[in-house]
């Protein structure tokens, strides 16, 4: 099989190689015994189990090493284990930094790591929001906003602190000089398709920004 793949332009190697990927994760999804979601599960048993399989994984990392790419992607994305950001790009070769938080709320350090990012030479921004966020959803019930008051401030202020990014000197100076492009996109939860985000009130910045 692998020597037949091999033998394929590099464009069908890449296809077949997303095919693969994804007939790995159909043989996997529905095998409930390997999951964390045992509801009598202890917290120890999870330990044990989170470290057998980190060892296994390993194991096949050092027995195949990967290839390093340098990132010139960089995205803020939600935290909900939903969404893959492997699956987001199509790509599962690791050439993106990525920053997750909840409901992609930024605050003044995020926005420090994407800049570095940038530093690194990253040339696209991709910041996101997604469909059927928890965290959003959290924000509609008094009692959470009341458990959770830094997230919901944090979330309150994502389209402020977009438009905060984009005004910093370094990343106002990449984007006029067509070295960065920032876009604002939304995912959809369940096929993960990026399309355009929609700011809600207050106003936010527009869905694409820069070049
Ligand atoms: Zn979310």
């Amino acid at each position: 099989m692998a020597v037949l793949v091999l033998a394929l332009s590099p464009r069908a190697q890449f296809l077949a190689g997303g095919a693969m990927v994804n007939a790995a994760y159909r043989m996997q999804d529905h095998l409930h015994d390997y999951d964390f979601e045992h509801p009598n599960a202890t917290p120890e048993q999870v330990w044990v189990e989170f470290v057998k399989q980190n060892e296994l994984a390993s194991k096949v990392r050092e027995t195949f090493p990967r290839t390093t790419f340098h990132p010139v992607v960089a995205m803020l994305v939600c935290m909900d284990a939903r969404i893959d950001t492997n699956e987001l790009a199509g790509d599962t070769r690791r050439n993106y930094y990525i920053v997750r938080t909840a409901g992609s709320a930024m605050s003044l350090k995020e926005e420090e790591m994407l800049e570095l990012a940038v530093a690194n030479g990253v040339k696209l921004i991709v910041i996101t929001r997604h469909t059927d966020c928890a965290a959003e959803k959290a924000m509609l019930k008094p009692e959470l906003r009341a458990q959770y008051p830094a997230l919901m401030e944090a979330l309150t202020e994502r389209d402020r602190r977009t438009r905060d990014f984009l005004e910093r000197p370094v990343i106002a100076q990449r984007i006029k000089e067509g070295k960065l492009l920032v876009k604002v996109l939304e995912i959809d939860t369940k096929t993960e398709h990026l399309g355009e985000h929609h700011a809600t009130a207050p106003p936010g910045p527009d869905a694409e920004v820069g070049h």
